[in-house]
C-alpha cells in the first residue's frame, strides 16, 4: 500500500462515505476491509431514510437526520451518473398505522418541514390493523443499500480511493500520541490518519485506545429480515406498524423487518424470528400468501444507548478519528455523519454541532 493521507478501516456505508468526503476534499484515501466491502450492517439493512418514529429520538440524531435526507436524492442521481449502478433512492412515502403521540410528530415535521397528513381510510383497504391516529408522511423515501454501497464503492474506485479488502486489522501500534502503523493479517501498513469505521466491532476494536472509564459503549444489536418474491405494484409504499414495517423495493420485492436482539457477535437466523416476522407481514398485508418468501438473513447493527453516533478526533491520539455507533439509524445518518467526520479531520467550520458526537461524552 502507498502511504496514503487518510486510511479508513471499515467498508460500511460510513467508512464509504466519509472516504468520499475526504477523497473530494483532496485526499488520498485507502478504506481497508475485513471481508468484502459492504456485507455487514449496511448491506442487511431495510434502507428506510427516516428513523422510526424520530420524534422520539435524541435532538442529535434529528441533526444528522435531516441534512442526510435532504442530500441524498442528490447523492443517488450523481452516483447513477457517474457508475451506471442505481442506489434506488425511491419517495416512496410511509404510513404510520399507530400514532399515540400524533401532536408531536406533526410539531417534529413541521419543524423539519417534513410533510405529513392524516392517513385516510382508503390507506387501509387492504392493510388489517388496528389503527391510531395514522400518518401519512409522502416525501420519505428509501435506498436498496446493497445497490447504494455497490455504486458507492464503484465510484471512490474511479476516483481513485484504494481497496484492501479481506484485511483484517488486528491492531493499532501507537507511538508518542501517534499511530505510526496498522498490523492486519496480511502485513504492517504504516499510516498518516486513520479514520475507525467498524461498526458493531467498534467498541472492541477500540478497548485499547481508552482509559476504562471512556471506552466507547458500542455494541453488536441483531437485525433479522425476510423478503417476500412479490410483483411490482403489490405494495406502493412503506407501512410501519409498531416496530415492524414492510418495505416494498421498486421490482416488487417486499422487505420485512426486523428484529432487535442481543446476541453478540453470532449473526445466526433463528426460525422463530422468521415466523414472527412472517406472521406480523401476513396478518397486516394478507395479499402476502399469494408469494414465496425467498429469503432470511441477519445483520449486527452497531448499537449504541440512545442511538447516537461517535464522530470525533481522539481526545489524545492526534492522528486517529472515529465515526461509529449509528446503531438503527446509519443509512439515514450517513451523509452528514460523514461531511461531519471531514470537517473536524480538515479542521473545517463543522455545519453541524459536533458536541453530542463527541467520545469524551458520558452516555
Ligand atoms: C436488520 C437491519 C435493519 C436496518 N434498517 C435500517 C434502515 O431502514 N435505515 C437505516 O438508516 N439504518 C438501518 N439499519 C442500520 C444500519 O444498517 C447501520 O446503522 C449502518 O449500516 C452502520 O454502518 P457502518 O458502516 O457503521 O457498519 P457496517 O456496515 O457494519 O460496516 C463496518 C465494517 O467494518 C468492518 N470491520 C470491522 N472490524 C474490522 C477490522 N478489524 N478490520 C477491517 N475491517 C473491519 C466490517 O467488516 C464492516 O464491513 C439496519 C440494520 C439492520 C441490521
Amino acid at each position: 500500500m502507498k502511504n496514503t493521507d487518510i486510511t479508513i478501516i471499515g467498508g460500511g456505508i460510513i467508512g464509504l462515505l466519509t472516504a468520499k468526503e475526504l477523497q473530494q476534499a483532496g485526499a488520498k484515501v485507502t478504506v481497508i476491509e475485513k471481508n468484502a466491502s459492504a456485507q455487514e450492517s449496511s448491506w442487511a439493512g431495510g434502507g428506510i431514510l427516516l428513523p422510526l418514529y424520530p420524534w422520539r429520538q435524541a435532538d442529535a440524531i434529528t441533526q444528522l437526520v435531516i441534512p442526510s435526507i435532504k442530500n441524498y436524492p442528490l447523492l443517488a442521481n450523481d452516483l447513477l451518473a457517474e457508475t451506471g449502478l442505481d442506489p434506488e433512492w425511491t419517495k416512496s412515502g410511509l404510513l404510520i398505522s399507530k400514532n399515540p403521540d400524533s401532536e408531536l410528530a406533526k410539531t417534529w415535521c413541521k419543524t423539519n418541514q417534513i410533510p405529513v397528513e392524516a392517513a385516510d381510510l382508503s390507506f387501509f383497504a387492504e392493510i388489517h390493523t388496528n389503527v391510531e391516529k395514522p400518518l401519512w408522511l409522502p416525501t420519505i423515501a428509501q435506498a436498496r443499500n446493497p445497490r447504494l454501497l455497490k455504486s458507492l464503492k464503484a465510484y471512490l474506485l474511479q476516483q481513485g480511493v484504494e481497496f484492501i479488502e479481506n484485511c483484517v486489522v488486528t491492531e493499532l501500534v501507537e507511538k508518542n500520541n501517534k499511530i505510526q502503523s496498522l498490523k492486519t493479517n496480511l502485513d504492517e501498513f504504516s499510516v498518516n490518519h486513520v479514520v475507525i469505521a467498524t461498526g458493531a466491532w467498534t467498541g472492541e476494536f477500540t478497548q485499547n485506545l481508552f482509559p476504562a472509564s471512556q471506552k466507547l459503549q458500542i455494541k453488536p444489536i441483531r437485525g433479522q429480515m425476510i423478503l417476500f418474491q412479490a410483483q411490482p405494484d403489490t405494495l406502493s409504499h412503506i407501512i410501519l406498524d409498531d416496530d415492524h414495517y414492510l418495505i416494498p423495493r421498486r421490482d416488487g420485492k417486499i422487505l420485512v423487518g426486523s428484529s432487535v436482539e442481543e446476541a453478540g457477535f453470532d449473526k445466526s437466523t433463528s426460525e422463530q424470528v422468521k415466523n414472527k416476522l412472517k406472521s406480523f407481514a401476513l396478518e397486516l398485508f394478507p395479499a402476502l400468501k399469494d408469494f414465496f418468501l425467498i429469503a432470511h438473513w441477519a445483520g449486527l447493527r452497531p448499537g449504541t444507548e440512545h442511538g447516537i453516533p461517535y464522530i470525533d478526533n481522539h481526545p489524545e491520539i492526534e492522528n486517529l478519528s472515529i465515526n461509529a455507533g449509528h446503531f438503527r439509524n446509519g443509512l439515514t445518518m450517513a451523509p452528514a455523519s460523514a461531511k461531519l467526520m471531514a470537517d473536524l479531520i480538515l479542521k473545517r467550520l463543522p455545519e453541524v454541532n459536533p458536541l453530542p458526537y463527541r467520545l469524551t461524552r458520558s452516555e
